[in-house]
């Protein structure tokens, strides 16, 4: 007898299909039921797309028959609903696009798809990305199912905790300082956010166009190897989409970690980590030894600057993309403006919230002319300066290790009056996006009852040593197969 299903990872599913242990239309079914019963609760989702994801499931079983399935034929997951999708509601959690109906799919959309994925439905995000609690989102904060009253960390907030509460075996995200590690983190799941450029951001509504990637969100890294090799790869439609080999990342997971070499960031231990969270961590780095990894301690003298750099470069970038939500050409438009400065003005004022218009107001401040050399153009110099810290380490070492955030889940309401504290929490992860680099979460251990996460970054291209690493530390240890007890 095979386990429940929804308790059944990616990879698992995928090999009970193939057997024909289940169609995916039961999968599909059993999964709605899930949502269904769960969601008031979590708040994860914003659309449930029920109706066409039965239909996919239909298709592919019976493509299965004919003898035609694809690489993820009838497997199910959600998007992030960043990401546009055909006829389906997009919101990108904002209010101004509370009625946005895409008229074409997002790339990893449409190759996921290609491969035979079932889309369950899309989740709830911080607006606009811009977020690491949920709490910025026009629908609402989604709960995090190991606490209810806590945070499950953002702007992915909705995929890691529906991925967290089994309603889906996986989800897309994306992540710009640490959108996809820091949830996977808080919520005991796994995290990928690959190299910049790595996976086409086509159809995924720009934040900050230098530091978006997509990744995604599992519960184990075989599964984000299965899911990474379908999304990754050149795409003409995205200028900033690179053309390199696309390697097979399930076969990269095997092999061991021995002779690893693993760089020990001295500055990630220092004040402003949590305690516990930094022993779980330690120990997670203990086992990686204990198997053959050669730890090693490496210094990143600019680590410190990096929220600062951070939050003048992604303001920066956001007040210009944003700027395309005028209520003409995108977005929600005012009711009887008076003029044309009324319309701009009520259909922005009215259709952003707080957090999205803060990163305005600042991202405007930086860019204008006399504040352009003092900000804008200095936080890209000390970009440089932190991708050079990064590119020093891995002369010695394959991969950097250490905490993903600086403590497990806080509380919803905790932090929401105090912009800074919010910022820290991705003091760890935003390094890996100024300088390009693929990073990933995996789950190393509990605090008080919540998932800790360890964190992993390897050079560029080095998705394979990254999930490799992960692989192995999962086979070691067991804290990625914990279901939060309300959600068995
Ligand atoms: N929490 C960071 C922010 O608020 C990162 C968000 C993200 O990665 N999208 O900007």
């Amino acid at each position: 007898m095979s386990r429940d299903l929804h308790a059944q990872t990616l990879t698992e599913l995928a090999a009970g299909l193939e057997r024909g242990d289940f169609t995916s239309v039961e999968l599909t079914e059993d999964l709605l039921g899930r949502i269904d019963s769960h969601n008031a609760t979590l708040n994860a989702f914003v659309t449930v797309t029920a109706e066409r994801a039965l239909a996919a499931a239909k298709s592919a079983d019976e493509a299965r028959v004919a003898g035609k399935a694809g690489v993820l034929n009838g497997l199910p997951l959600v998007h992030k609903d960043i990401f546009c999708t055909r006829d389906v509601l997009t919101t990108c959690g904002s209010r101004m696009l509370e009625n946005f109906i895409s008229p074409y799919d997002a790339t990893i959309v449409e190759r996921l798809a290609g491969a035979g994925a079932v889309v369950l439905g899309k989740t709830n995000m911080d607006e606009f990305a811009m977020g690491s609690s949920n709490e910025t989102s026009y629908f609402g904060p989604v709960k995090n199912p190991w606490d209810l009253e806590c945070s499950p960390g953002g702007s992915s907030g909705g995929s890691a905790a529906a991925v967290a509460a089994r309603l889906t075996p996986a989800a897309t995200g994306t992540d710009t300082g640490g959108s996809i590690r820091q949830p996977a983190a808080l919520t005991g799941t796994v995290g990928l956010k690959p190299t910049y450029g790595r996976v086409s951001r086509y159809g995924m509504i720009a934040f900050a166009s230098s530091l978006d990637q997509a990744g995604v969100i599992t519960r184990s890294s075989a599964d984000a190897a299965l899911l990474l090799g379908v999304m990754a790869g050149f795409d003409e439609r995205d200028s900033t989409s690179l053309d390199h080999p696309v390697p097979d990342y399930t076969a990269a997971l095997s092999g061991s970690v021995k002779g690893l070499r693993v760089g020990v960031v001295r500055q990630h231990f220092d004040e402003g980590l949590d305690e516990r969270t930094g022993t779980a961590v330690r120990e997670a780095l203990a086992v990686l030894e204990a198997n053959g990894a050669v730890l090693t301690e490496v210094d990143m003298p600019n680590l410190d600057l990096s929220v600062p750099t951070y939050y003048v470069v992604a303001p920066a970038e956001c007040s210009s993309n944003l700027s395309r939500f005028d209520g003409v050409r995108f977005g929600r438009r005012a009711e009887n403006p008076e003029d044309l400065l009324d319309l701009y003005c009520r259909s922005r004022g009215e259709g952003f919230g707080a957090e999205v218009k803060r990163r305005i107001m600042t991202g405007t401040y930086v860019l204008s002319a006399g504040y352009y050399d003092a900000y804008y153009l200095k936080a890209q110099q000390v970009r440089h300066l932190i991708a050079d810290d990064f590119h020093r380490a891995f002369e010695n070492v394959d991969v950097i290790a250490g905490p993903t955030a600086p403590t497990p889940a806080f509380k919803l309401g905790d932090k929401t009056d105090d912009p800074i504290t919010m910022y820290l929490n991705d003091i760890y992860t935003i390094g890996a996006n100024l300088a390009g680099l693929p990073g990933l979460s995996t789950p190393c251990g509990f605090v008080d009852g919540l998932p800790v996460g360890l964190h992993l970054v390897a050079p560029h291209w080095g998705e394979e040593t990254l999930l490799r690493c992960a692989h192995q530390y999962e086979q070691l240890t067991d804290w990625h197969m914990i279901c939060p007890e309300d959600f068995s």
